[in-house]
């Protein structure tokens, strides 16, 4: 399979990144790792006719500390999350959802970034972005803004990111040590995407749960939060019960469709299964 023609492009700096991007519109794609963009051209299902390759511009590799939140700059690969960087919850959930994404080559090559903007309806990194409202940074020759995660992800493969527009990183909310954190997916063959995953996050305070984030993807176009499940946590020990009950709400609050790889019915199942796994 080849892709059709196209013009190829590698700046060395960010500002002709921007500059690409504005000359052409809807008919350039910024190439990242290249794991979702390669085989949607090879397959003809995506045809840009300018690929800005951004490998040789500096910087946007970095995952560090910024105020309240942990920032990962877009080219971040997802190998680079699966060996926690700063001890804590939320680097545990971001190792254990990495060694879901793919297979090692993916893995190696695939970015933080270019997961979040390709916005594939079952990606983990999509589902924390929105479990845990991400704030996710992008730049543009017009300037720069900032998106929650609950903006971005409008529909399978639609975000609020503008065609002259350049994802450069992804602030998830820092957890400190009285949040404890979850992650199960179920997919038919390990490396495939999920058929459904579940990422969670409680917040304890006096051996109560004092804050909760449940969220599911494959279970619609974007991932989503689990809210009626993380209310039902609320007050509640983090035990059997509460976790049951939530477990319990979380499959009746989904509204999934039926597809090849399962029922609708099947994936409320799934998601009470994976939600108790994540809880507990
Ligand atoms: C066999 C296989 C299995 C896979 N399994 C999984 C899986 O289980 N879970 C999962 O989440 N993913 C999976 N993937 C996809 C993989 O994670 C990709 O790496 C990821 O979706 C895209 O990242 P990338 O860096 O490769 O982006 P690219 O493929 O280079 O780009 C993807 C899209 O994002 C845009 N883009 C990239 N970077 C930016 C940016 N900075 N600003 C604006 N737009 C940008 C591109 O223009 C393009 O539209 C799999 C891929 C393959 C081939």
């Amino acid at each position: 399979m080849k892709p059709a023609a196209f013009r190829y492009e590698r700046p060395h700096d960010v500002a002709e990144v921007l500059d690409l991007l504005a000359e052409n519109g809807d008919e350039a794609k910024i190439l990242a790792g290249g794991q979702s963009l390669v085989p949607m051209m090879n397959f003809r299902l995506a045809r840009p006719e300018v690929i800005i390759d951004i490998g040789a511009v500096p910087g946007f590799g970095e995952v560090a500390m910024y105020g309240e939140h942990l920032k990962i700059g877009t080219r971040v690969r997802h190998v680079d999350l699966e060996r926690p960087r700063f001890k804590g919850p939320l680097s545990s959930l971001l190792a254990v959802a990495a060694r879901h994404v793919g297979h090692i080559p993916i893995r190696l090559r695939g970015t933080f970034g270019g997961s979040i903007a390709h916005a594939d309806p079952a990606a983990e990194w999509c589902l924390l972005a929105r479990t845990l409202d991400a704030d996710v940074a992008v730049a543009s020759a017009r300037g720069e803004r900032v998106i929650t995660a609950a903006d971005l992800f409008q529909s399978a493969f639609i975000t609020s990111i503008d065609d002259d527009e350049m994802l450069t990183e992804v602030r998830l909310p820092w957890l400190d040590a009285d949040w404890k954190t979850g992650f199960s997916e179920f997919s038919r063959r390990a490396g495939d995407f999920a058929v459904v995953a579940v990422a969670s996050a409680v917040r304890l305070a006096d051996g109560r749960i004092a804050e909760a984030r449940i969220g599911a993807a494959g279970v619609g176009a974007t991932p989503v939060r689990l809210t009626g499940a993380e209310s039902a946590l609320l007050g509640q020990p983090l035990g059997t019960d509460a976790i049951e009950a939530a477990s319990e709400v979380a499959g009746d609050e989904i509204d999934p469709r039926s597809d090849i790889h399962g029922s609708a019915e099947y994936r409320r199942d799934l998601v009470r299964a994976l939600a108790r796994r994540a809880l507990s």
